[in-house]
């Protein structure tokens, strides 16, 4: 919330620039900037602001008008024999429940009289199209107009007679003029074939191709073109939903009209719900998100209208809207927040990585302020900069993203942001890597890094020992009961036992005179105690019996990732043998490159990592042995063939594993691993920075993954659906 009336006029006036700018790309050139989410919270940023402080709306403000154009010399333009509004939105239950509470309110106040029925409610999928109406003359269709800006629209009748499920003659009998109004819009099937049409067209024409951004885009523009021979293979269809001019209608609700619509011969969406309480249009709208994804045509959102046609006569309109209707929306996919800071971690081998923090936001159904940018050269590309308004995406289940920042909306005195020179962890100067983007601490006494290491050694693809989680493992480390990995298999349980874990727990007060007089508990720091630190001190015994890939694995060292300790134990069966290799030795193996190689070498050459080794060995740990005694980590030769028949797309980057890793360990389950995004695709696995393949996977409705869903495959070789 801005803090004086001044900055709130000078913020609104911004919002209110980029928001017409950005609905002339939308509604005018059909080539939108911003996703409609994005769109939506700025929007929503300026409603707020002109609520807090109603003297600075303005009547052209886009709080107060239908956003639309009409372009004045492609088509003929028409008059609408009534406005056509946009609709409210209610971004959560919340707010549709204020609005429900608003109807009743307004109709409570009214003479009884004026309804003629109990109130209840029409719920409808709202269509992500463009807004139509259609007049009929004596049951024949005569034109059809596009919204515009709500007054005038655009003729657009010889394009809209080639929509199929558009009925040229009505099935009733209706004398004089009747104009229906809905929704043209572009099923996914034919959207998909019409880019994939303009990419080749673009392509023999050796011309960089312009597609459509999305479906409603599609429609918008397909029903906006010049030649109506070019519409009409453009696939597009209609859902009716509202009668603007009627000649004495034989319905009195939503309910009747939308019947009667159907029986006339228009195309009538089947997902309707009559509604009479609060609980049930929840319940419509929960429905609707669920079958979303399964839908063959896009929806934003539901539409809740109140059903007595003589109650909404009653409500009447705002300048933008009907008060009798609202639209629910999903919840939205990006949003736009402020970043507050750019914070430094340190990672497991040193890896400086720049996070943003940021307003919290609720981003598909879940509140975020973090979020990675990766790298410097990341930061730099998104050139995002503290003070900013960023745009933050979070599709499907995938962890959040900042996608950009909004440039016209970056205050006056922001700096580019530099990677610091020193580690925040330790102090120790920071080397950009030779070969690579990254920025990285070198000191091996790094408080951060070596939090990282023990982490990394108890998680679960490593020596899954559960129960040391990173407050634990921060209270050993600093109570000296740890230093480096061996030193988890010298613990006692009592020392665990004994172990503060950092939270307080109320106690009675011992002394019997100070409770009598507060009658009150004490508060003492918790303990581990006995039996967490049995459980846990098990888990570390049990650990001993991990096969030496998963020891070679935990280690952390670099560019040696699951896969590649698999190959390496393979290769040399004993993690000694491998510590004798040399580089070119190395470099022979297939899958293992000079880089990888360099860095196991470098691994082995450091005395400390000997000593650690030698003391893992003595604490009784599966180093591998040289025969064929069974003992072996077997690799996957002879793994059962769980995920035959699904095909994986990996996108984005991936944490604990290289690309290659994973796509070999889901190939030896059985499974295809493929480069790119089809219809045959099972699952799409998308880490930060996925892109195209990701939007593909959403919009062919294919099941998303992250990083977490893809290490439990790899750990167990289940099947998805079955973790
Ligand atoms: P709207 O699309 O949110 O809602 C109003 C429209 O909903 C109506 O005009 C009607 O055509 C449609 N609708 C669909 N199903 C309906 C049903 N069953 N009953 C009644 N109406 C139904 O509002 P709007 O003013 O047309 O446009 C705003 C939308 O455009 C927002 O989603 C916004 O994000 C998007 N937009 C995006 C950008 C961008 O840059 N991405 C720019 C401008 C606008």
């Amino acid at each position: 919330m801005s803090a004086s009336f001044k900055e709130a006029q000078l913020r609104a006036q911004q919002l209110r620039n980029e928001i017409d700018h950005h609905s002339y790309l939308y509604y005018a050139l059909n080539e939108p900037e911003l996703s409609d989410s994005a769109f939506d919270s700025l929007l929503r940023e300026l409603i707020d602001l002109e609520k807090q402080w109603p003297q600075i709306i303005v009547p052209t403000s886009p709080t107060q008008r239908v956003g639309g154009y009409v372009e004045n010399n492609t088509f003929d333009s028409v008059q609408h024999s009534k406005r056509m509004y946009s609709l409210d939105n209610a971004m959560d239950l919340g707010e549709l429940d204020a609005w429900l509470k608003r109807v009743s309110d307004a109709i409570g106040s009214n003479p009884k009289s004026l309804f003629d029925e109990e109130l209840s409610y029409v719920c409808e999928l709202k269509i992500d199209g463009s807004s139509i109406a259609i007049t009929y003359s004596d049951g024949e269709l005569k034109r059809a107009a596009t919204r515009g800006d709500g007054l005038t629209g655009e003729d657009v009748t010889a394009n809209i007679r080639t929509i199929r499920d558009i009925p040229l003659r009505l099935q009733q009998d209706i004398s004089g003029e009747i104009e229906v109004r809905g929704e043209v819009y572009m099923p996914h099937a034919s959207f998909d074939r019409l880019n994939v049409a303009l990419e080749e067209e673009a392509q023999a024409a050796g011309k960089t191709p312009k597609l459509f951004a999305n479906p409603r885009n599609a429609a918008a523009g397909s029903l906006r073109q010049k030649e109506s021979r070019i519409t009409a293979t453009r696939d597009l269809a209609s859902f009716i939903y509202a009668v603007a001019k009627d000649n004495n209608l034989p319905v009195s609700s939503q309910w009747e009209l939308l019947q009667w619509l159907r029986k006339c011969g228009f195309h009538v969406n089947p997902s309707i719900a009559l509604c009479k309480t609060a609980e049930e249009v929840h319940e419509f709208c929960k429905q609707a998100i669920d079958m979303r994804n399964d839908l063959p045509y896009d929806i934003d959102g539901v539409v809740v209208k109140v059903n007595s046609l003589n109650t909404q006569k009653q409500l009447g309109f705002t300048a933008k809207a009907p008060r009798w209707a609202i639209a629910f929306k999903f919840p939205p996919e990006e949003k736009t927040t402020v970043l507050r800071d750019i914070v430094v971690q340190v990672g497991r081998t040193g890896v400086l990585t720049p996070v943003a923090e940021f307003d919290p936001v609720l981003v598909t159904g879940s509140t975020v302020a973090r979020a990675t940018l990766h790298n410097l050269d990341e930061v730099k590309r998104k050139d995002v900069r503290i003070g900013d308004t960023i745009i933050i995406r979070k599709a499907g289940d995938v962890i959040p993203e900042v996608l950009k920042a909004v440039q016209s909306l970056r205050p006056g005195d922001t700096e580019v942001w530099q990677m610091p020179t020193n580690c925040p962890s330790c102090g120790s100067h920071v080397f950009k890597d030779e070969d690579g983007v990254a920025y990285r601490c070198v000191s091996s006494e790094c408080p951060a890094q070596r939090l990282e290491r023990l982490g990394h050694w108890v998680s679960r693809t490593a020596m899954d020992i559960d129960g040391l989680g990173a407050k634990i493992i921060e209270k050993l480390v600093a109570n000296n009961l740890v230093v480096d990995v061996a030193s988890f298999y010298n613990l006692t349980i009592d020392q665990l036992a004994t172990l503060e874990t950092g939270e307080e727990k109320y106690v009675r007060s011992l002394s019997a005179e100070k409770r009598a007089l507060t009658g009150d508990y004490e508060k003492e720091p918790a303990l581990l105690g006995t039996l967490m630190a049995t459980k846990i001190h098990e888990q570390i015994q049990e650990s001993k019996n991990r096969p030496p890939a998963r020891v070679l694995f935990g280690l952390g060292i670099r560019n040696v990732g699951k896969t590649v300790a698999e190959t390496l134990v393979r290769q040399f069966r004993t993690i000694d043998a491998l510590r004798n290799a040399t580089e070119e030795e190395l470099t022979l193996i297939e899958g293992i490159g000079p880089v990888i190689a360099k860095t196991i070498r470098h691994f082995f050459d450091t005395s400390d990592n000997i000593r650690l080794i030698e003391e893992l060995r003595e604490a009784g740990l599966d180093l591998g042995k040289t025969s064929g005694d069974g003992s072996q980590d077997d690799t996957y030769q002879d793994l059962p063939q769980t995920l035959a028949g699904l095909t994986f797309v990996l996108t984005g980057s991936l944490e604990n594993h290289t690309r290659d890793e994973a796509e070999e360990v889901l190939r030896s389950y059985g499974a295809k691993a493929s480069g790119s995004v089809s219809s045959k695709t099972s699952y799409v696995v998308a880490g930060p920075g996925a892109g195209s393949k990701l939007a593909k996977a959403q919009q062919l409705g294919i099941k998303i993954l992250d990083e977490d869903a893809l290490d439990k495959i790899l750990a167990t070789g289940e099947p998805p659906q079955a973790i």
